[in-house]
């Protein structure tokens, strides 16, 4: 039988704060400037990175879907592609993704294929996110992969990043 003990140490080994890094909040940083970096594209600005529990950042990636014509290239699967040819392994075990965007099916359906360790996600889409919003993904029983989640670090940062882009773009297809 498992112990609260053991379970409580379990937890924290999921939720732990990769090495070198202060807070959530600085990675989510980093991946603001990856989401800024699809916006200068004319992409949806959303940016991600995969981190290793020693602090190592595996990738950092952002939406590409315009530019690479191609309908899978949402800055998480870009971000496990980058991480899984470094390590030349699909499994990117122990890694945890940060992304400005709460994630959708696709992308959750990939991350639990990678068996990464976590998803930390910025602010949440209440239209496409399933960790959360739409539907709780991976909730469902058939994954043989648990993932631990946090979701609104620097959520309102990381909306107002999203929302300007919608509102120029609105903008600039008025005029
Ligand atoms: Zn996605």
């Amino acid at each position: 039988m498992t112990t609260r003990r053991e379970l409580e140490h379990r937890y924290k080994e999921l939720t732990a704060l990769p090495d070198q890094w202060n807070s959530w909040e600085e990675l989510m940083r980093l991946a603001m400037e990856d989401a800024a970096a699809a916006e200068a594209l004319g992409e949806v600005p959303v940016g991600a990175l995969l981190v290793a529990p020693d602090g190592t950042i595996l990738a950092r990636a952002h939406n590409r879907t315009i530019t690479d014509n191609d309908p899978t290239a949402h800055a998480e699967v870009l971000a496990l592609r980058q991480a899984a040819t470094t390590l030349q392994n699909y499994r990117i075990e122990d890694a945890v993704l940060v992304v400005t965007l709460e994630p959708c099916l696709m992308c959750t359906g990939a991350l639990v294929h990678a068996r990464v360790r976590g998803i930390v996600y910025g602010t949440a889409d209440p239209r496409t996110g399933v960790v959360d919003s739409a539907m709780q993904a991976l909730e469902l029983p058939f994954h043989n992969h648990a993932i631990w989640h946090t979701g609104g670090i620097l959520r309102d940062e990381c909306a107002e990043q999203l929302s300007a882009f919608f509102r120029r773009r609105r903008m600039e297809q008025k005029n």
